[in-house]
């Protein structure tokens, strides 16, 4: 027996359209093969949303199963097609034109905001102003003074057309909208019009929004208003979904859903006396630490539970990589370069070579240069001798 519709989509049978929706939505979102999911399980659970969603689909699946409602169905919709009447197109502020009654797309009002490395550590509230389309209240968004309107004779109602057309095996269905109603499927007599929204139904109003950001919010995550777009003339809003973007911090990187890596610089001195380090977070508090080992810039440090912090009380890691600052001088005194030998315990070889025989270092200002074949292009006299003893 195959799996249940009402498994595929996690809901019980006596679900109703709300829950369907929220249900799809959210399984949708996880598994769309463009955010890594499976095609496969997006298309099942968009095939299980299409016909629960239709009341004549579903009860003749209650009836009779899944395979009675695919004979009336000839072949299964294009699962991107219902996602896109969820979250809308990649088209910033895009507003549905299809007011096909039948066809009961969703289009989402969406909008992207962009928001900093601190934010993301904090959470923030963002206020937004936007301009929606909202229901004239004058007319109840009905367009007409009366509240009547007629429905377009020639498209019954649909706002649309529809021809076949045959493509060699293949027969194709074209939907346009209706040319007479102008896909709105209704006339509303000229006299009976609402003067206040020239019968469009919807009002542009100013609307502020405040968009409540939790802390590790994701990039492309989605916040979702339910019914805060766009009023339609089907009498449905649309969902207002904002994408978040994250901006780029210059120390700060994201390096997966829950850890962070900063770059800390540590001047020589320090890192030879394993002295005491101060870096600001994101949250613009200090962190003080130390290491008892010998950093080695090649290497990762972290600080357990300094990385993202979520609302569920997960928190990541921070993770830390050191760049040495060097000093631009030393003290030449050979009793100090004997003691720093002594305390390195290093084995430093010592060249018994006639001072003429060694060469003079010069340091290399341009950084493009990799491998030893540009050679002619080192550049000389401006640069910082250092001789080797
Ligand atoms: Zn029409
Ligand atoms: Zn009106």
């Amino acid at each position: 027996m195959p799996e249940s519709l009402y498994n595929i989509l996690g809901v019980n049978k006596n679900a109703d359209k709300n829950e369907l929706k929220k249900s799809y939505r959210k399984l949708a979102l996880k598994h769309h093969p463009d955010r890594g999911g499976n095609k496969d399980i997006f298309q099942k659970i968009t095939d299980a949303y299409e016909i629960l969603n239709d009341d004549n689909k579903r009860k003749i699946y209650d009836m009779h199963g899944i395979e009675a409602v695919r004979q009336g169905m000839g072949g299964p919709n294009d699962a991107n097609d219902v996602f896109s009447s969820f979250f809308g197109n990649s088209n910033f502020m895009n507003m549905n034109m299809n007011n096909n009654q039948n066809n009961q797309r969703k289009e989402a009002l969406v909008d992207e905001i962009i928001i900093t490395m601190e934010q993301v550590y904090t959470g923030c509230t963002i206020n937004k102003q936007y301009n929606i389309n909202c229901k004239c209240n004058k007319c109840n968004g009905t367009g007409s003074k009366t509240g009547k309107c007629t429905t377009c004779n020639k498209c019954k109602g649909s706002g649309v057309q529809t021809t076949v057309r045959r493509m060699g095996p293949m027969i194709q269905q074209m939907q346009t909208m209706c040319s007479s109603c102008k896909g709105k499927g209704e006339i509303i007599n000229d006299k009976d019009r609402c003067k206040y929204c020239n019968g469009k139904k919807a009002v542009l109003t100013k609307k502020n929004i405040e968009i409540k950001i939790n802390p590790g919010v994701q990039e492309d995550e989605k916040i979702i208003f339910e019914n805060n777009g766009h009023y339609k003339s089907d009498k449905s809003i649309s969902d207002l979904v904002i994408i978040v973007k994250i901006k780029e911090h210059e120390k700060y990187k994201r390096i997966n859903k829950s850890d962070i890596m900063v770059y800390h610089n540590i001047s020589l001195i320090d890192l030879l006396t394993y002295s005491t380090q101060k870096i600001k977070h994101l949250n613009n508090k200090d962190i003080y630490f130390s290491s008892s080992s010998l950093i080695d810039p090649e290497k990762s440090y972290k600080l357990v539970n300094y990385g993202l912090q979520f609302n569920n009380g997960n928190t990541g890691d921070l993770y830390i990589k050191f760049k040495i600052d060097f000093p631009n001088n030393l003290n030449t005194n050979n009793n100090y370069k004997n003691t720093l030998k002594e305390i390195l315990n290093q084995d430093y070889s010592n060249y018994n070579i006639k001072e003429e025989n060694i060469k003079l270092l010069i340091e290399d200002f341009d950084e493009d240069i990799q491998d030893d074949d540009n050679d002619e292009d080192v550049m000389d006299g401006n640069g910082v001798q250092c001789q080797q003893q």
